[in-house]
């Protein structure tokens, strides 16, 4: 029987983010990265989501693997939900890798482009596949690893929890043994530092904090350019008469609810969803009140004798209002409308890129389009007969457009 001797845990932002977007929670036997992405603190709020599901404990029944990926689902199907009712947070999403000690197994569940390794007899393994375009090329024989260490695209991600509805969970298990050594980080580190060095810090380092630290000064020397996050954690041989920690365990009715509202952060953010709605329907309430009330009765019995030009610019005031008033109404309905539709263009640098919004531009350099997503699909190396169609502008649902770019993705690499 295993336990876990000793752990450490770091998440530092770097040195060319503001912000950290990745979140973890360690607490022996569990252990689990989460990678966010999408702007606005939306990265930051799902990978929260993620890790919280989890520090909430595993469902009571089920294998190891099963009890992983039913809260990887649970958080899917949380941060989807927000993504969709909030449109600022509309495609968040996380990467996801979560390992579980379970007497003389470690069982994973996985999504995205962070990753799980151990360290054995002084040999460093990785023991989970990149969700990642450069890591479908290296898988291929495209690319080796020293050329998607230095890919541009490297950092796009073919599978992360959050953007869809349902999300494929990788499971997988591991027989451990006592001094077994595993890393589970962020891509902030394995983008900046490539295994042989991450083998290196965990063989010379004299303890495991020092190696953590080393591995995250590493990443940041090299340029720090995402956040890094590092767990570590050492195995070891359970003496007689001593019990490994339980996993905390929720029954699965509570857990469901569990997620709901969930952190300080989630609800502060649904709140002040809330107020804006409250406020623009007050708002809309409040300007459309004149238009109501402008033809009614009492004013209309009394019309010859109030016809006093006094009275008649009160009216054209009031008319005059009531037009502006109408015109912004359209206004914010058109922009809101705009945020629900997407097209497919190419980007300035000459990428496939989803764009939300309507393929027009009006005066004044102004745009009814935001860059949505940026392929690592170069346009010109689609097929004339594809890229007439792909790249026409036609309006199309978030969904419908990133499966397109995904299989354009994918389809890409079946042409090389
Ligand atoms: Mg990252």
């Amino acid at each position: 029987m295993l336990r876990v001797a000793e752990h450490f845990h770091k998440s530092d932002t770097g040195r060319q983010r503001r912000a950290n977007e990745d979140s973890l929670f360690a607490r022996s036997p569990l252990f689990v990265v989460a990678d966010g992405m999408g702007g606005a603190q939306a990265g930051e709020v799902a990978s929260r989501i993620a890790v919280e599901a989890y520090e909430r404990g595993l469902p009571g029944t089920g294998g190891a693997e099963e009890r992983l990926a039913a809260v990887a689902q649970l958080a899917n199907q949380r941060i989807h939900d927000l993504g969709v009712q909030d449109p600022t947070r509309s495609g968040m999403g996380t990467t996801l890798t979560a390992a579980l000690v379970d007497g003389e197994v470690v069982s994973l569940a996985h999504v995205g482009d962070s990753r799980a390794y151990r360290m054995r007899a002084g040999e460093l393994q990785q023991l989970t596949v990149d969700h990642s375009l450069v890591g479908e090329l290296v898988r291929r024989g495209k690319l080796t690893e020293a050329e998607a260490q230095d890919h541009p695209q490297k950092s796009v991600i073919t599978r992360a929890l959050g953007v869809e509805a349902h999300v494929e969970v990788d499971t997988i298990s591991y027989s451990a043994q006592a001094g077994d050594l595993f890393l589970i980080c962020s891509d902030g580190l394995t983008t900046m530092i490539d295994d042989d060095l991450i083998a290196d810090v965990l063989r010379d380092s004299k303890t495991l904090s020092q190696a953590g630290q080393r591995l995250v000064d590493e990443a940041n020397e090299s340029g720090g350019r995402d956040n890094i996050t590092v767990i570590l954690f050492r195995l070891e041989e359970l003496a007689a008469g001593e019990s490994a920690p339980a996993t905390p365990v929720v029954d699965d009715t509570t857990m469901v609810g569990a997620l709901s509202p969930t952190t300080a952060d989630v609800n502060a953010a649904l709140r002040s969803q809330e107020r804006v709605v409250e406020a623009s329907a007050a708002s809309l309430a409040a300007i459309q009140e004149p238009q109501r009330r402008g033809p009614r009765l009492p004013r209309r019995q009394n019309r010859d004798s109030q016809s006093s030009p006094r009275r008649r610019r009160k009216r054209w005031l009031v008319a005059l209002f009531g037009g502006v008033v109408l015109v912004a109404v359209i206004g914010v309905a058109v922009w809101m409308g705009t945020r629900a539709v997407f097209f497919i263009g190419t980007n300035d640098a000459g990428f496939v890129t989803v764009y939300r919004g309507l393929p027009f531009e009006g005066p004044f350099d102004t745009k009814l389009y935001e860059t949505y997503y940026i392929s690592g699909v170069p346009a010109a190396g689609l097929p004339a007969s594809r890229r007439s169609t792909l790249l026409d502008h036609q309006l199309r649902s978030r969904t419908d457009a990133s499966d397109l770019v995904r299989k354009i993705e994918l389809d890409q690499l079946d042409d090389k």
